[in-house]
């Protein structure tokens, strides 16, 4: 077994340089394995602050993107997070510290049952895995408290903010290309307010049928 301490102990320092200030947020950063969640030939670079390739041409996202959306979340440990876009599994292995349980959405089976695995073999138990259209949302779940969209489209769609609590906040990258943004949307009896946090590059959300 390497030992990633001192990559690690690094990775924290940068991303409190960066302004993530929450303690719970950097103390989950600092507990999953992140080199549990790439591929094994880039173990050396699993505590770099960048996003690195996963299987069939998806990213596991850069730690402090993570950082940045997890605490966008104001998660208190209560909560039911709605995830889109379940990838590696180590955006909700995080969320599964922090909140009271985790839904997450895939469409893409192969990554679907590694990241279950995974998260089974660090015994998080606190999670549910689904494998779909993630733009429909997870109705029979919902309504959410919390949801995170981990992959980019044009405009968030309707039927997930429609999941979202009133009181709820669900973060997401909008907009495609160079104009992508991090949008932080909080549901308020009287609507939606919207607030941009910074410029991202996430993989498209594909809508539709699921490919094998
Ligand atoms: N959260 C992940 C990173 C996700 S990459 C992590 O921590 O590793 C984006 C993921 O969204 C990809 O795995 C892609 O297959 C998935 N995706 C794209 N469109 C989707 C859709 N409509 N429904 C569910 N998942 C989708």
């Amino acid at each position: 077994m390497e030992d990633f301490t001192q990559h690690k102990a690094q990775l924290i320092m940068a991303l409190r340089g960066q302004g993530i200030l929450s303690a719970t947020v950097l103390s989950a950063l600092e507990n999953i394995p992140r080199e549990l969640f790439v591929p094994e030939s880039l173990h050396q670079h699993a505590y770099e602050n960048a996003s690195l390739p996963i299987a069939l041409d998806q990213t596991i996202s850069q730690p402090y993107v993570v950082a940045r959306m997890t605490e966008a979340l104001e998660l208190t440990g209560r909560e039911r997070v709605l995830e889109i876009g379940t990838g590696s599994g180590y955006q909700a292995a995080i969320l599964t510290l922090l909140c009271r349980r985790v839904y997450t959405l895939e469409r893409l089976k192969p990554l679907l049952v590694t990241a279950e695995n995974k998260l089974r073999s660090l015994r998080i138990s606190n999670i549910s895995f689904r494998l779909g259209d993630g733009s429909l949302g997870w109705p029979e779940a919902a309504p959410f408290d919390r949801i995170i969209l981990t992959c980019g489209c044009h405009k968030i769609p309707d039927k997930l903010l429609n999941q979202l609590k009133i009181g709820g906040i669900m973060v997401a990258p909008e907009g495609l290309g160079k104009n992508q943004q991090l949008v932080v949307v909080k549901r308020q009896e009287a609507g939606f307010e919207r607030k941009h946090l910074m410029a991202v590059t996430f993989v498209p959300l594909i809508e539709g049928k699921q490919d094998e």
